[in-house]
C-alpha cells in the first residue's frame, strides 16, 4: 500500500528529472572527452616533436581548441593537422601553432601582435600566456567568427582589429613578439619596424601556395637577423 501512491507520479518525475538533468551533464562528459584529447594532442603531436616551452605546452594543453572549429569538425579538432575554418582558409595543425609560439618565446608581461587572427586559435594560446595580446584579421566575416570564439571561450584580453596586417597596429608598437599566420612573399617592412629590441617576429615567407620556409626574424639594436626554421605551407598573406 504504501508503494502504491508515489508509484504513479514517480515515472513522471524522473522522466521530468532527466529531461531537466540530461542536457546539463551531456557537456561536462564532451568536455572531458576534449580534455583527454588535448592531452594526447600535446603528448604525441608536440611533446613528441621537440617543443619544450613550458608557457606553450602549458597553454597547448589549456585552450579548447573545440570552440575554434567549425561546429561539423569538432570531432577532429584536436588532430594532427590544419582544418578548413571557412572562405578559404585554415586553422593550423596544432603542432605548428605551438611551434611558432616557442619560436617567439612569450613572457607575462610582453605585448604580442598576430597577423591572421583566423579562428582565433593562436591568439587565444598567446592569451593563455601573457595578457597583452592583439590579432588583425582582414576578411570580415572571419574577422567576427575568430572575435566571438575568442569571447565565448574567455579570451576577453585579446584586442582584435579588422585591418590588413601589412601595417601592424601601429598605436600598441613595439611588440616583444609578432606571428604572422599567412604566408607572405618578403617580410613586410612595417612588421619590422614595430618590433620592439630583442623582439622577435616568426613569419612564413614564400610563394603562396607552394611550400613556404617559416622564418625567425629578430631585431638587436639596429641589426636584423633572420633563421630559416623549416618548410612550411600556409595559405597566402592577401592584401586589400
Ligand atoms: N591564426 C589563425 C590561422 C588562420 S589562417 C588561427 O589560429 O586560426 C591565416 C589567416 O590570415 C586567415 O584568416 C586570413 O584571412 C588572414 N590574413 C591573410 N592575409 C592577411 C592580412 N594581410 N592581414 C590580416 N589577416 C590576413
Amino acid at each position: 500500500m504504501r508503494n502504491r501512491i508515489p508509484a504513479c507520479p514517480f515515472p513522471f518525475l524522473s522522466a521530468l528529472a532527466l529531461l531537466l538533468v540530461l542536457p546539463g551533464t551531456a557537456l561536462p562528459a564532451d568536455e572531458s572527452q576534449f580534455a583527454r584529447q588535448r592531452e594526447t594532442m600535446v603528448r604525441t603531436q608536440i611533446e613528441r616533436r621537440n617543443v619544450t616551452h613550458p608557457a606553450t605546452l602549458d597553454a597547448m594543453s589549456r585552450v579548447p581548441r573545440h570552440l575554434f572549429v567549425r561546429e561539423e569538425n569538432r570531432d577532429r579538432a584536436y588532430s594532427d593537422g590544419p582544418l578548413p575554418i571557412g572562405h578559404g582558409q585554415t586553422i593550423s595543425q596544432p603542432y605548428i601553432v605551438a611551434l611558432m609560439t616557442q619560436l617567439v618565446d612569450p613572457g607575462p608581461g610582453d605585448r604580442v601582435l598576430e597577423i591572421g587572427t583566423g579562428s582565433g586559435y593562436q591568439a587565444a594560446v598567446l592569451g593563455e600566456i601573457l595578457r597583452e595580446v592583439y590579432t588583425i584579421e582582414i576578411v570580415e566575416p572571419l574577422y567576427r567568427w575568430g572575435s566571438a570564439n575568442l569571447r565565448s571561450a574567455g579570451y576577453d584580453h585579446v584586442r582584435v582589429k579588422h585591418a590588413d596586417g601589412y601595417y601592424g597596429w601601429e598605436e600598441h608598437a613595439p611588440f616583444d613578439a609578432i606571428v604572422v599566420t599567412a604566408a607572405a612573399s618578403s617580410i613586410p617592412p612595417p612588421l619590422i619596424d614595430q618590433l620592439a629590441e630583442g623582439g622577435k617576429m616568426i613569419i612564413p615567407v614564400g610563394s603562396p601556395f607552394r611550400t613556404q620556409v617559416l622564418t625567425l626574424v629578430r631585431r638587436e639594436g639596429n641589426d636584423i637577423f633572420t633563421e630559416q626554421i623549416l618548410p612550411v605551407r600556409f595559405v597566402p598573406f592577401v592584401r586589400q
